[in-house]
């Protein structure tokens, strides 16, 4: 039977989370994107409350929650503020190749590292020639001694910054394309170069940088998972982490529609408040509509890692469908502004400028569009 009743626990985190991004988030966040203020202090107090690391096991100090847990949670961070969100949620992504493949010592030492202390992580896979086309990287891991040596360069790498260790696909076979990556963790103080801080459309709160790793050494065990299994745990991961960047594309819709139907009512033309005159009405219905529709797909694709199951075609359609309604929703919440929507002393704005980014990271939407036909058109594959 399908029951979309949440459960009394789940209903206690989305409160919370919910009581946090109103407290914590809404009140600074048009003023970190303005300025482009990373969040430090707001990530330090989610971490405090529990809204962090959120999928690391108790035995490892995490929270343990589940993947619809987690969607309740981020879509109301991202009500907050996507771009702040983006940060606090980093974590989860880095982390997930450790969750899937790490060895229990390699576990141990970097899962505790982040429940014992707000210590952020990154997931470095992007390179400048290498984004949508994974396989195409050049980052080396040599084996050398008892340890690897990793040379290359990754950028658009979100918390880069400020990262305390990376999760890094490089090629261990260059001539074995995809199946030549092997996944490795990387302490910052192995000798990590960070160059710079991007400045970005949306999300500005949110810190993006270019990460190098000029001939850093680590020991062998290191390598998260085989030897050339590191392309399959990186598409195992982004399977885990699509619905949530559904719920965080959700929750910049509600912001956008609720702050649409609030001008809606408010704002006179012609005698009535702008509400009354149907274009308007229809703008606001389809926007309804269309964010239940994404909630559901992000709570069925992450209920499906719930059960075990695989999700790779759910995660692609929530994340795809998600993305592009967010980005509907904020550019259609700053039409009913009018002219005012363009302005940056009213809200929607940023709002639209958050939204691309969900089109874009963690597979674009074309790509997304991919795995989709790929999943119909060849059927399911393990
Ligand atoms: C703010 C921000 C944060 C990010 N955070 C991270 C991070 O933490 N870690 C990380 O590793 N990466 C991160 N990224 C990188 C992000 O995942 C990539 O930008 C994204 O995967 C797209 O790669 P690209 O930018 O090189 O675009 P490209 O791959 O060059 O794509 C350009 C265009 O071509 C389209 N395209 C490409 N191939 C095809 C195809 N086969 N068929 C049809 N269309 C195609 C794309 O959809 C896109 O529209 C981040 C990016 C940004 C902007």
């Amino acid at each position: 039977m399908i029951d979309f009743t949440l459960t009394d626990e789940q209903e206690a985190l989305r409160e919370l989370a919910h009581d946090f991004a109103e407290r914590e988030i809404r009140p600074v966040a048009w003023h970190y994107d303005r300025d482009a203020t990373f969040p430090r202090e707001i990530i330090d107090r989610a971490w405090e409350v529990g809204l962090m690391n959120l999928y690391v096991p108790e035995s490892y100090g995490g929270p343990g929650l589940g993947y619809l847990d987690g969607t309740l949670i981020e879509e109301e961070m991202s009500w907050g503020c996507s771009g702040i969100q983006t940060s606090i949620g980093c974590n989860s992504l880095a982390i997930t190749p450790l969750l899937l493949a790490g060895s229990e010592q390699l576990r141990r030492t970097y899962l505790e590292r982040v429940t014992q202390s707000p210590v952020l992580a990154s997931f470095c896979i992007t390179e400048p020639a290498a984004g949508s086309d994974v396989a195409a990287l050049s980052t080396r891991a040599v084996r050398r001694g008892h340890g690897y040596v990793i040379s290359g360069s990754k950028c658009f790498i979100t918390n880069g910054g400020y990262a305390g260790f990376y999760t890094v696909f490089a090629k261990t076979d260059p001539a074995a394309g995809h199946r030549g990556i092997s996944c490795f963790i990387v302490p910052r103080e192995a000798g990590v170069v960070v160059d710079g801080h991007e400045d970005k459309m949306g999300q500005r709160a949110s810190n993006t940088a270019t990460v190098t790793f000029p001939d850093v050494e680590i020991p062998a065990d290191h390598l998260v998972g085989a030897e050339n299994e590191g392309f399959r745990i990186a598409m195992m991961t982004l399977d885990r982490t699509r619905p949530g960047v559904a719920a965080m594309a959700t929750g910049i819709a509600r912001a956008a529609f609720e702050f649409a139907v609030s001008y809606a009512r408010e704002r006179v033309q012609f005698g009535v408040p702008i509400a009354s005159h149907q274009a308007i009405q229809f703008m606001i219905a389809d926007m309804a509509t269309e964010i239940e529709a994404a909630r559901l797909l992000a709570w069925k694709s992450a209920v499906l890692i719930d059960q075990g199951a695989r999700n790779t075609l759910l995660s692609s359609h929530a994340k795809r469908f998600a993305a592009d309604i967010a980005m509907k929703v904020a550019t259609d919440a700053v039409q009913v502004y009018g002219g005012y929507g363009f302005i940056k002393d009213y809200p929607v704005e940023k709002l639209m400028r958050d939204a691309k980014i969900m089109q874009l990271y963690e597979g674009t939407a074309q790509i997304q569009r991919i795995v989709i036909a790929r999943e119909v058109l060849e059927g399911a594959r393990g």
